[in-house]
């Protein structure tokens, strides 16, 4: 692939074509972020820091100017790109800024046999590292990814997806124009080869966001060489609403949960599971609301709702309509392409046989929501788990210790009561999934630790004071000795314990006495 053509996905307009990175130019790239590293590691934190609150007045001044780029190239209202990636983007840097040094100050362990000794743990840059990026939220996600890595010491290679290359080459302008050194963050454009090309480059970790598919193919790769990886990967989240949850609360969740971007998160409300008592009263409120949402080009008016990103999955919600059809499920609304089969009307779909469909059971990343009944708790978290992927859980209830126990037992890597989806702008939260949505956590203290090196350094406490460890060579009878009465000190009764002190001390002071290890 030498080049690539953007064209908006909202109404066909060409925006750009670009060159793509060639393969050969991949070794100059990780050499150039190797040298770059080498300096950005040994810059104080401090100055990191500082020049991150750089990038984020710039990023400030350009603002409108970012989201209009986002909005070109994946057909999102200007208002989401503003306030659900460069707004978040924002509050990262600001988190980053101040938890840093407090997470990865070096840290002291208590010890327990070794009072003469001390344990220290420091945190280092990786190096460099490979940050793969999906086009649902190009800012957004890979931001969260590379203000860590850059706050860390690391130096970053980009590699955004080929839907959305013009704002990853604008995240690499941000930085040049907030005076970072050079190429301490590159970003490299083309496809999947690209991306298997880079990891060919050996980088010291590999953060990917992307589908289960790609995840699969990259961490095979990353094995070659045994290089670690962090997978964001899919999800087929369900919101539970219980039999005393506020509709009008829940609804309005899952209307935003549902379709903000065109439903293209990986945490979007996929599935719904309600109260057989209160579904009909949740189907009538949900439909209501539904209808009122405006879907269109938002570079011509202002909707609510924006394109399809992309036809792969265009030929996604495709395949998954004609099977519920199939089926003879209900539509209670949408399930139609615009004419020119640019955007998808928000779809609700239900029916005794969904929870055998492909709408209910696969990802499908794009304005649809499955919706299927309960009638207990247990059926409820049971239903929930039932899906390959884990990533996203919502209960709504007004009873939040009730609430507190479906989410206890669901099997994903968050959470919300009485909300839906947005925690991954909660830079303080940690984000990540289980079962196929991936491993690895970002953001938060957990996410800080995935992008250093925790090295342990053990010395003595105090200097001068210098003896032989005990179970050093030579090896004799008086040393085998003393350690087998050690063991006494693990019996679990505590009387025992005490009986066996006197003689531990016996044969400590015999062994030392008669084998001095100073
Ligand atoms: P994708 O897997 O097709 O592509 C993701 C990235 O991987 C792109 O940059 C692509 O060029 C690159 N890539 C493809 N093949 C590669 C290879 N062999 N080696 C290296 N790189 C390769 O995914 P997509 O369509 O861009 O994104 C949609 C998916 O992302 C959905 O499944 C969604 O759920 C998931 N996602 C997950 C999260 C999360 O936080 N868990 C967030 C956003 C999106």
């Amino acid at each position: 692939m030498e080049t690539l053509t953007i064209r908006n996905p909202a109404n066909g307009d060409l925006v750009k074509t670009i060159p793509c990175s060639s393969s050969q130019s991949i070794p100059q790239v990780m050499e150039r972020a190797r040298k770059s590293q080498k300096i950005w590691g040994e810059t104080p934190l401090e100055i990191r820091i500082q020049k991150l609150l750089d990038l984020r007045e710039r990023m400030i001044q350009d603002r409108h100017d970012l989201a209009k780029t986002i909005v070109h190239e994946n057909g999102k209202p200007e208002f989401e790109a503003l306030t659900n990636e460069i707004f978040p983007t924002v509050e990262l840097i600001s988190y980053f800024a101040t938890q840093t040094k407090k997470t990865l100050r070096p840290f002291s362990i208590p010890m327990r046999l070794m009072q003469h000794r001390k344990s220290t743990l420091h945190y280092q840059p990786l190096g460099t590292v490979l940050i793969i990026s999906p086009w649902n939220y190009p800012f957004l996600l890979p931001m969260g990814e590379i203000v860590m890595a850059i706050a860390t010491g690391n130096s970053v290679v980009f590699k955004p997806s080929e839907i959305t290359p013009l704002i990853g080459l604008r995240i690499e302008k941000l930085f040049q124009d907030s005076g970072f050194p050079e190429h301490i963050i590159q970003t490299v454009i083309g496809d999947g080869k690209t991306g298997a090309d880079l990891i060919a480059g050996k980088p010291d970790k590999i953060f990917f966001t992307g589908s289960v598919p790609t995840g699969r193919k990259i961490l095979k790769s990353a094995a070659e060489h045994l290089i670690p990886v962090n997978l964001e990967l899919g999800g087929k989240d369900a919101m539970i609403v219980c039999d005393d949850a506020d509709i009008d609360h829940a609804t309005s969740a899952a209307l935003w949960g549902g379709f903000s971007n065109s439903g293209q998160i990986c945490a979007s409300v996929e599935r719904i599971l309600v109260h057989e008592s209160v579904r009909d009263e949740f189907v009538r409120e949900f439909k209501r609301k539904i209808e009122t949402l405006r879907q269109g080009d938002p570079t011509r008016s202002s909707v609510d709702v924006g394109a399809i990103t992309m036809e792969k999955q265009r030929l996604v919600y495709e395949s998954q309509i004609q099977d519920a059809e199939r089926r003879g499920l209900k539509f209670e609304t949408g399930g139609k392409f615009s004419s020119d089969r640019r955007f998808l009307e928000p779809t609700l779909v239900v029916g005794n046989d969904i929870e055998n469909s492909t709408i209910y059971q696969e990802e499908t990343f794009g304005p649809v929501i499955a919706l299927s009944t309960f009638s207990t708790d247990a059926e409820a978290i049971q239903k929930s788990n039932h899906s390959a992927y884990g990533l996203l859980g919502s209960v709504f209830s007004r009873d939040l210790k009730r609430a507190e126990k479906i989410a206890l037992a669901l099997e994903v890597g968050t959470v919300t009561i009485n909300e839906v989806v947005y925690t991954a702008g909660l830079p303080e939260t940690p984000w990540g999934g289980r079962k196929e949505s991936g491993y690895g956590k970002k953001h938060s203290a957990h996410g800080l630790f995935e992008f250093v090196h925790t090295k342990h350094i053990h010395e003595p406490r105090w200097s001068g004071l210098q003896f032989k460890s005990l179970w050093w060579y030579p090896y004799t009878p008086l040393q085998a000795r003393f350690f087998d009465s050690l063991f006494g000190l693990y019996q679990r009764d505590y009387l025992a314990k005490l009986a066996s002190l006197p003689t531990i001390l016996r044969n400590l002071i015999t062994f030392i006495s008669k084998e001095p290890r100073i």
